[in-house]
């Protein structure tokens, strides 16, 4: 495989690029395809891949129903013409540099009418067929070190779930705490209490919007640092 350190260079550029046409929600698939075209001849990307599209009804002897040319030759992405939504029908490339991978990478996506977002935790990218999905099927890379029980390792999602359960829980055992307190009770830090109470649901409503780590880490370290100053007691 040619691994060119400008061949790499010009592929991630390209693919940095393309990724922003793909995701434009405004053109068609037939402008994304032109643009795409423009953008590779610019960047003078040397391609030398196949793309076959495969299905599991048998076209041609082998099952296997070829574009034949490279697709460098016929200078185009190729949306198929049979119905994509059909799962029996998928692609194979044949890749022999960095770039061919790039834009085999790009073609499939926007053959299947996948976008590449951030993830709404990790902030990694991922490519999904649907912008209802906010989250990556990876690992969180949150570890939650202000609970006493050690979370294990799970999907974005799921941690998010926990943690803005774990986070819930804990701001209301905090606020019944403070307003069982003798002070709250007599009335003498009733607005310290009211303070408090604000803040927190400031912070929930802040890990709601963005559930990053860095965002439960802040809401676990305020609750803490209210729970250990006590200022509502005088
Ligand atoms: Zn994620």
């Amino acid at each position: 495989m040619d691994y060119g350190v400008e061949d790499i260079r010009e592929s991630f550029k390209f693919l940095k690029c393309a990724l922003e046409l793909l995701n434009a929600s405004n053109l068609s698939f037939f402008k994304k395809e032109a643009m795409l075209n423009v953008l590779r001849n610019e960047s003078k990307l040397r391609l030398n891949f196949q793309a076959n599209m495969c299905d599991t009804e048998v076209f041609e002897a082998d099952g296997v129903k070829s574009f034949n040319r490279p697709i460098s030759c016929f200078d185009k992405f190729s949306k198929p013409k049979s119905n994509v939504e059909d799962i029996d029908t998928w692609f194979e490339y044949e890749c022999l540099s960095v770039s061919d991978m790039v834009v085999a990478i790009i073609h499939y996506y926007m053959v299947y009418g996948f976008k590449v977002i951030p993830c709404k935790h990790c902030g990694r990218v991922f490519a999904t067929q649907s912008l209802k999905t906010v989250y990556c099927n990876r690992i969180s890379p949150y570890k939650n070190d202000f609970s006493q029980k050690k979370s294990r390792p799970e999907p974005c999602k799921d941690t998010v779930k926990r943690e803005i359960q774990f986070l819930r829980k804990k701001k209301d055992r905090l606020l019944d705490r403070i307003r069982n307190s003798s002070d709250v009770m007599r009335g003498y830090t009733e607005d310290v209490y009211d303070k408090l109470r604000q803040e927190c649901s400031q912070y929930m409503d802040l890990v709601i919007k963005a559930p990053t780590p860095e965002n439960f880490e802040k809401f676990n370290y305020y609750l803490e640092c209210v729970a250990q100053k006590k200022e509502w007691k005088r």
